[in-house]
């Protein structure tokens, strides 16, 4: 009974909104371990999804570096990209899918993007221009890269996200959209059927802080930031996956690449990912 207001909290907002306070104050742990340990997970063994958003002229700086990394590493990622600079770098782009990573659509502008939509926000587009959006980053996906997205992320998540953006994948052939927060989603971290034939991959949290994705934004950047540490947010990652791994489970986070880059958190990150197998959303989808 304890989730069903906290997944769903628009039906008695206020009520959520409390006890998220309090569960965070008094047990993070506690709530994240139970809540997690009702996800059934689709892989029957512990994976882990990592996904990049390419937001801002800098993210494109890291690209080839993060991309040094994982090949290091052996490992996959998913990269939202957006159609901008997609047509603006090609090079890098084409590289990352030579090089085995997923191409997640995450729109042509990015509104609210500084460089070219800053007066925009996705949920206040209306319906045939969020679908040029999401159209247009596709054509270019395809045209430039020849690869056939299937996945969507949308700009910024919460409260940007719009239910009108299932029917929009749906005509497009998409099979999923990672755009909502596993603990504000049902699927209790793990991939679930959201409506249109569209599965929803949420992004997930981390066990001292339950009701945040855990990102480099959230925890190390915003304003008080919940642990403002980068040696605090990989071992908060590390004490992540262990539980993760240890309790069978499915994970997927979300990094902004130039922030990740920086102070060599990513090396630190990739280690931890040893402990698990990597996987692509659209392998599970
Ligand atoms: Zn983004």
């Amino acid at each position: 009974m304890l989730y069903r207001p906290l997944i769903r909290p628009y039906r008695n907002k206020y009520l959520a909104y409390a006890v998220r306070r309090l569960v965070h104050r008094c047990c993070p742990q506690f709530y994240f371990k139970n809540f997690m340990r009702k996800q059934v997970n689709p892989l029957g063994r512990p994976a882990y999804a990592l996904t990049f958003d390419f937001d801002f002229e800098k993210d494109i700086e890291a690209f080839p570096r993060l991309l040094d990394l994982l090949n290091a590493h052996d490992i996959k990622a998913g990269m939202a990209v957006i159609g901008k600079f997609v047509e603006k770098y090609p090079d890098i782009h084409k590289r990352a899918v030579d090089e085995g990573h997923e191409i997640i659509n995450h729109t042509y502008t990015h509104p609210d993007n500084p460089h070219w939509a800053p007066d925009r926000f996705f949920n206040k587009l209306s319906y045939a221009e969020q679908k040029d959006e999401i159209a247009r980053a596709h054509e270019v996906i395809h045209d430039v890269l020849s690869v056939e997205c299937v996945g969507f992320r949308t700009p910024h998540y919460g409260n940007l996200h719009t239910e009108s953006v299932y029917p929009i994948l749906s005509e497009l052939g998409y099979k999923y959209s990672s755009s909502t927060a596993a603990c504000a989603y049902k699927g209790y971290g793990a991939p679930a059927m959201h409506s249109h034939g569209v599965m929803e991959i949420p992004t997930g949290c981390s066990l001292n802080f339950p009701f945040a994705i855990f990102d480099s934004w959230n925890m190390l950047r915003k304003q008080n930031p919940f642990l403002g540490d980068d040696d605090l947010f990989v071992k908060e990652f590390a004490q992540t996956i262990d539980f993760i791994v240890q309790n069978n489970l499915f994970l997927t986070h979300y990094f902004d690449p130039y922030d990740i880059v920086k102070n060599r958190k990513i090396e630190r990150v990739l280690e931890q990912l040893g402990k698990l197998e990597t996987v692509l959303y659209r392998d599970m989808v």
